[in-house]
């Protein structure tokens, strides 16, 4: 496995790569990585010749208030979950690498972005589609890997892709949980003792909210109600959202009749935690 950090570097071993007719799987991630990320990276390489993990904490994705500087970081704990993997290239640049001083072009996209994630982090998505058109362009991955855990940057990637006919296709993957239930992410670090223990309100709220949707309950509404109440009842949760889309286009649903995701975003303490099921009819 090698570490590269300039652009030039991973695009001469590519083009080696292609020039042997081998596939390239790419897993972008922004480090801190754990069995969440291990699970993308072992798919793709399952399905390629070739995988290239990149490590890169992209600065134009993060708001002015939130957390780019205390974003957890540890290079090498991820160099050996990588190594143990299969990965063959780890693409870490530096922020410099990846923009010039002077960068001025981003990949905007006008619909999927607004709802959601994007009311509270409007500049956020433009940060990852342009950084993931970066990657791919650099990369040239003929798949690439992202989990559905952040399942509306899942359906925004896909839209790129098909939008902007890039030569790349997108997997989607199974969120991994603990065991309790709570979607293993690298910010679960900056919990409490005592708020990761009320973090499992997420997925129970979520897993009620499926129950009522199983049973036939049809008003998104009533089962919004529902599961923010179950949220509620924890004094150091505070709900961001909480919200029934169409899976595809992920505009609010009043009426459950084709397949939705169910997602939210909760802060508990200062942590904000997201989470989302799909479900399909
Ligand atoms: P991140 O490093 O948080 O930007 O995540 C990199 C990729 O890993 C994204 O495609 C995430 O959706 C995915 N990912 C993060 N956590 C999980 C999880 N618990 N299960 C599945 N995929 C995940």
């Amino acid at each position: 496995m090698k570490t590269l950090m300039t652009i030039a570097e991973v695009r001469e071993n590519v083009k080696e790569w292609k020039k042997q007719g081998l596939t390239v799987g790419l897993v972008p991630t922004m480090g801190y990585l754990h069995k969440g990320h291990k699970s993308l990276i072992e798919k793709a390489h399952e399905e390629n010749d070739k995988v290239v993990v990149s490590i890169f904490v992209n600065p134009i994705q993060f708001g002015v208030n939130e957390d780019l500087d205390a974003y957890p970081r540890d290079l090498e704990n991820d160099s050996k979950l990588c190594e143990g993997a299969g990965v063959d290239i780890i693409f870490h640049p530096q922020a410099t690498e990846m923009y010039f001083e002077d960068f001025c072009t981003y990949t905007d996209m006008e619909k999927l972005t607004h709802n959601l994630c994007g009311m509270s982090r409007p500049t956020h998505f433009r940060g990852v589609c342009t950084v993931v058109n970066k990657l791919f362009n650099i990369v040239a991955p003929d798949k690439a890997y992202f989990g559905q855990k952040d399942a509306q940057q899942l359906a925004v990637i896909k839209r790129m892709v098909r939008d902007l006919n890039i030569d790349t296709e997108i997997i989607g993957c199974p969120i991994v949980r603990e065991d309790d239930g709570l979607a293993v992410s690298s910010r679960n670090t900056y919990l409490s003792a005592e708020e990761r223990k009320v973090s499992v309100v997420l997925s129970k709220a979520l897993q009620e909210g499926r129950k009522m949707l199983e049973n036939g309950e049809k008003n998104a509404a009533v089962v919004v109600n529902a599961i923010k109440a179950i949220i509620e009842k924890e004094p150091l949760a505070k709900i961001d959202y909480v919200k029934i889309v169409d899976s595809e286009i992920l505009e609010d649903v009043e009426t459950v009749e084709k397949n939705v995701l169910v997602a939210m975003a909760v802060y508990v303490g200062k942590t904000r935690l997201i989470d989302n099921i799909t479900f399909e009819i």
